[in-house]
């Protein structure tokens, strides 16, 4: 795989959901004999999109959440669960504003997967050529036509599923989506979860998995099931398929919902080269 040139990538902060710890690391909370009433943990996770400015267009890898996330577009019991909340600046179009970029030069958007906070602000990309896993696009959709709520598809927001972009490409397996852009099959957490590598001249390999491994924990090693898994099998084996491929290039891993390692990474104007 050959690295690319003149070439970077922006973390884009989004603002952040809260929920009780148990959705990140499944039984993270477990009660006892002694402790039958044990105490969950409520956590604040980030949510991002990552900018790649690459010579062959402006990519971005998912999209946050709906800014009216907590007004209506999601269902009250989705808010109570999931609170989601940003600053003015935390607006996908403003984060895009912190390196001149108007959503409508974004030619391409990669979705990790169709759930409401990788997929928020579709809306804003009608123009551009959308690539997902076909597994995905097909259980998300056969899920929200299904339904007689309009708003409670588990994780998945009708509006967003439905939402006309110029053109879905549904992907089947790994993919080079462009030299040195590797989209990667990640089932597991839902059906055709999926993470994306990136070969960068000076700072070596990225992998964002995206939730396919939320944070540290779920890494491990050993590895931790989330709360929320389609298909457990697949999750182990996509956790495992990331550690070798990390082992393989090098790689850093750039967990989806880690707070702290989130504060450590490099934030939009910065990037990684
Ligand atoms: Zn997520």
């Amino acid at each position: 795989m050959n690295t690319i040139r003149n070439t970077k990538v922006y973390i884009l902060n989004l603002g952040k959901l809260e929920c009780d710890e148990n959705w990140m690391v499944a039984m993270s909370t477990v009660a006892t004999k002694d402790n039958k009433n044990v105490a969950t943990h409520w956590v604040e996770i980030p949510v991002y999109a990552v900018l790649i400015d690459h010579p062959e267009g402006k990519i971005l890898f998912d999209l946050g959440c709906h800014p009216q996330a907590s007004e209506g577009h999601w269902c009250p019991e989705l808010v109570n669960i999931f609170p989601f909340t940003f600053a003015e600046h935390q607006r996908l179009e403003n984060q895009l504003k912190l390196v001149n970029i108007r959503p409508e030069d974004i030619t391409t958007v990669i979705l990790s997967h169709m759930h409401l906070d990788h997929i928020g602000n579709i809306d804003l990309f009608k123009h551009a050529e959308v690539y997902v896993s076909r597994k995905e696009f097909e259980y998300a959709k056969t899920l929200v036509h299904s339904n007689q709520d309009p708003k409670s598809h588990g994780a998945y927001i009708k509006s967003e599923v439905v939402a006309p972009v110029k053109c879905y490409h549904l992907l089947n397996e790994d993919t080079e989506i462009f030299p040195g852009i590797e989209f990667i099959a990640l089932p597991g957490h839902t059906a055709g979860s999926s993470g994306l590598i990136v070969h960068l001249e000076k700072e070596g390999v990225l992998i964002f998995p995206m939730d396919a491994i939320y944070n540290k924990t779920v890494y491990g090693p050993p590895a931790r099931a989330s709360g929320l898994v389609y298909d457990s099998i697949a999750f182990f084996k996509s956790i495992e398929r990331v550690r070798s491929l990390a082992k393989k290039y090098q790689a850093q891993v750039m967990f989806s919902h880690d707070m702290a390692v989130f504060e450590n990474m490099k934030k939009a104007p910065d990037y990684y080269c």
